[in-house]
């Protein structure tokens, strides 16, 4: 699934290619997928771009938003035709295909599609009051300037529940998944389930540091394209963070630090990884 790092990525690269363009048409092909009216949208310039943990908002000039969730599947793929399948080994077909769910044009021809292979992704069009509404119960996004070290250790007074839990849990945290989550650990050397009200202040203030630096490091090498395939850059390309991979997707394998192989298991129905000799 797109974590914040990726959501950020697509939001840099649409920002830089859809900024002053205006849509002439938006079709839906999957109504399950959009939740709004297509006519609010049709006619409006794009304006602006907004992010919070993995929600992606487009703002028009009219004041309505276009907020995309792309869940497990969801990609956002910019140009006319090329790029093909969410998966793109499988299928170089042109666009719009089997996966797509909608698609805009705009007035200069080119194309911005929504393509969701599994539809748990949407797209909806909200006035600003319903988007403070709809997103009120996500927590503070990890990379905004209130997501400090004691805000952080704050939150993490509320719960016992295993701290790999909370991390992924947005109503506390918005933008982290299970990559950075599992890796963040690792990092912190704290093992995925420990009580999140027992780790101390110090702890956590290392957890803040590599929790924020992977987020950063990631975005600068446009994200993680993980063993599924399915995130993948507007432009068709590959994220490159995936090489990076601390403890996440490595099962058996060496740890990085002291050679002991990496262990999985299942902590709240997700996968979860970590060093037993690194992590206690
Ligand atoms: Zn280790």
């Amino acid at each position: 699934m797109p974590e914040l790092p990726e959501v950020e990525v697509v939001r840099l690269f649409l920002d830089s290619h859809l900024i002053g363009k205006t849509i002439s048409k938006l079709e839906i092909i999957t109504p399950k997928s959009f939740f709004g009216d297509s006519n609010f949208v049709e006619g409006q310039k794009i304006i602006g771009t907004s992010r919070l943990g993995k929600q992606l908002s487009l703002n028009l000039e009219n004041g309505l938003i276009i907020l995309f969730h792309l869940k497990m599947t969801g990609q956002v793929i910019f140009g006319d035709s090329v790029f093909g399948h969410p998966t793109p080994k499988e299928d170089k077909t042109s666009l719009p295909n089997k996966s797509t769910r909608l698609f805009f044009t705009f007035s200069d021809g080119s194309k911005l599609f929504f393509n969701d292979q599994r539809k748990f992704g949407w797209v909806k069009v909200l006035t600003k009051t319903e988007l403070i509404e709809f997103q009120k119960n996500l927590g503070v996004d990890i990379l905004s300037p209130a997501f400090t070290p004691k805000h952080l250790y704050n939150q993490l007074q509320y719960t016992s529940r295993p701290i790999k839990t909370v991390l992924l849990d947005q109503s506390f945290f918005a933008g982290v998944g299970n990559i950075y989550a599992n890796d963040a650990l690792f990092l912190a050397k704290i093992h995925p389930f420990s009580a999140s009200n027992k780790i101390s202040l110090k702890t956590v203030t290392l957890l803040h540091h590599f929790l924020v630096q992977i987020m950063i490091e990631s975005i600068k090498a446009g994200g993680s394209t993980a063993k599924d395939n399915k995130y993948i850059h507007p432009d068709g390309s590959l994220g490159q963070h995936q090489f990076s991979f601390q403890v996440y997707q490595r099962a058996g394998e060496p740890c990085l630090v002291c050679q002991t192989p990496i262990k999985r298991i299942k902590i709240g129905g997700r996968g979860t990884f970590y060093c037993p000799n690194c992590q206690k």
